[in-house]
């Protein structure tokens, strides 16, 4: 048995143009769904840059892409504090949990962005079960920006947190007075959202 990674969740139709042209034979809608059968080919849609096909082609390919996590019964914490690989990179503010950061670092790799982490303390729980715990809360966002003097190391005020996590969206703006943009929920969209969001180059 392995973590539920919530690949079930993928919605590539929210990365498609949506312009419903038909050009690719169907509406944007039914073309994401026929893509996540691999009914379609990618090509067909005559808008998307090559990273736009990279990035959706890899949440196609979740499955295979996305690393096996052991369902771990009880929690462990990591380090808390800021990770930072560049002052101009997108910020994923995410859980001291390992095998959340391990996920999140395998899908970064895999698509060669940098980004840089806000680890949260969450008392040692993944995402899902910090969400569940009312643990991802402005206060804990707040308080892993002051003590990594987040703001002296970066070039935006700008948060991305996790989807499961959008409840906490104004709570965390409130509290923090930093921008927040709800990511997905599966962190195999990671890279399209980016993408789509101009957090990364395209
Ligand atoms: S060609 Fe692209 S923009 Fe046009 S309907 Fe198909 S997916 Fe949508």
């Amino acid at each position: 048995m392995h973590a539920d990674l919530y690949t079930s969740y993928i919605d590539i139709s929210k990365y498609l143009p949506m312009e419903d042209c038909f050009k690719c034979g169907f509406s944007c809608k039914i073309f994401a769904e026929k893509l996540m059968k691999r009914e379609v080919d990618i090509n067909k849609c005559p808008y998307l840059s090559d990273k736009q096909k990279e990035y959706i082609k890899m949440a196609v390919n979740a499955e295979s892409i996305l690393p096996k996590i052991p369902i771990y019964p009880s929690t462990i914490t990591t380090k808390i504090g800021f990770v930072m690989v560049d002052k101009n990179s997108p910020i994923l503010v995410t859980a001291n949990y390992p095998y959340t950061q391990a996920v999140i670092g395998e899908v970064l790799a895999k698509a060669n962005i940098q980004c840089n982490l806000l680890i949260i303390d969450t008392e040692g729980y993944s995402v899902d079960m910090a969400v569940y715990l009312n643990l991802f809360t402005g206060d804990r966002v707040k308080a892993a920006i002051l003590e990594s003097d987040l703001q002296s190391q970066v070039s935006q005020k700008k948060l991305v947190i996790p989807g499961l996590a959008e409840k906490f969206k104004n709570e965390i703006e409130e509290e923090t007075g930093w921008e927040v943009l709800v990511g997905p929920i599966c962190a195999i969209e990671i890279p399209i959202f980016l993408l789509t969001e101009k957090l990364i180059n395209s």
